[in-house]
């Protein structure tokens, strides 16, 4: 039976190919091929006679299928992706300066149910695989090159799309080596942000295992009872221990921990919510980036004004945390931050 050529890492490849006694440049030159040259056929340039035969025989290179896609007027791009067995999900390329951030999902739907999160509504379906992830990313460049040939570059990935990542640790794990493979896709790994509700376990493998790519956590509150509301993993991995966790991270590691703040009118955008967390985070090698919610069918939420949202950010400055305030990008396509689902699902 044949497999995805895109589930597999660089040292893997070279194992199969040596395994077969097949010439050594064989798994560098079809990463040069598939991923810096964006070719989806089979590689035969260069390959050796027996080469090209093996991957013939053994590898498939088929993506996921594109669904839908959704342009808003600021020039989001919002893709729905089916697989093989019709689950969908869905996948966004963010404008800035004339390139692009690709936001990325790692799971259908999401285990952890944070309750101002479209996908949360949704429960888990199942984990993506490795060539899923990966699939998203090749199609959406190949999307960017046949309909905006004069930007089609992107240059940042952010796992901030449907799922948890870290719940999804192997996958995430192996699709973020592929991107960061010399003979590929050749990304930096400060290019690449992981992005978690918290979740201990998945960030205590982050720092054992994962390369060195950056680490964003969802904060939206440090008091405990509001955080329950959000993000009930707070429950059983409060905001605490993760803030703990995220202190002790070695130097180098990581360059800072991100924490991301949702700020949602009249929960947790008061002045007492700023100082609170002001206090917590003050003196600590932390950047904070404020997010105005964005709202979905049937949330109980509300965004606050920008306005309110500038004021809150001034409160943090005066405790001198690096904050930014992420501008809504894509929200009339409910393609911005939390807003993602994957339709009809079956
Ligand atoms: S915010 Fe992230 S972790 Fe929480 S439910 Fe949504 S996708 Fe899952």
């Amino acid at each position: 039976m044949r497999t995805s050529f895109y589930q597999y890492t660089l040292p893997e490849l070279q194992e199969l190919f040596a395994l077969q006694g097949l010439p050594s440049s064989g798994p560098g030159l079809m990463f040069n091929w598939h991923y810096k040259k964006r070719k989806t056929e089979p590689c035969v340039i260069d390959l050796a006679k027996k080469s090209i035969a093996y991957v013939a025989e053994n590898f498939s290179f088929d993506l996921p299928t594109l669904d839908t896609v959704h342009e808003s007027q600021d020039k989001t791009v919002k893709f729905l992706f089916k697989f093989k067995d019709d689950l969908k999900v869905e996948t966004v390329l963010i404008p800035f300066n004339g390139k692009y951030t690709i936001c990325i999902s790692s799971q259908v739907g999401c285990a952890m149910k944070c309750s101002f999160c479209h996908t949360g509504t949704q429960g888990l379906k199942r984990n993506l695989s490795t060539e899923e992830i990966i699939g998203q990313f090749l199609e959406a460049q190949r999307w960017l090159s046949a309909n905006r040939p004069e930007d089609d570059r992107i240059l940042n990935i952010v796992f901030m799309g449907q799922g948890e990542p870290l719940h999804n640790f192997d996958a995430v794990k192996k699709a973020c080596e592929i991107f960061l493979t010399q003979h590929g896709l050749s990304l930096a790994p400060h290019k690449i942000t992981i992005s978690t509700a918290g979740y201990l376990p998945g960030l205590q493998r982050w720092k054992a295992e994962m390369p060195k790519v950056n680490i964003a956590v969802s904060l939206h509150s440090v008091i405990k009872e509001k955080r329950d509301k959000l993000i009930p993993i707070n429950q059983r991995y409060p905001v605490e221990d993760v803030m703990k966790f995220a202190e002790e991270i070695p130097e180098g590691r990581t360059r800072f921990v991100t924490y991301e703040y949702l700020m949602i009118k009249n929960f947790n955008d008061s002045d007492e919510d700023a100082h609170i967390t002001g206090r917590a985070l003050a003196g600590k090698n932390v950047y904070i980036s404020l997010i105005p919610f964005n709202p979905f069918p049937g949330t109980e939420y509300e965004r606050p004004e920008m306005h309110e949202v500038d004021h809150f950010k001034t409160i943090l400055d005066s405790y001198k945390i690096p904050t930014l305030i992420r501008k809504t990008k894509g929200d009339e396509i409910l393609a911005a931050c939390g807003q993602l689902h994957s339709g009809k699902n079956k």
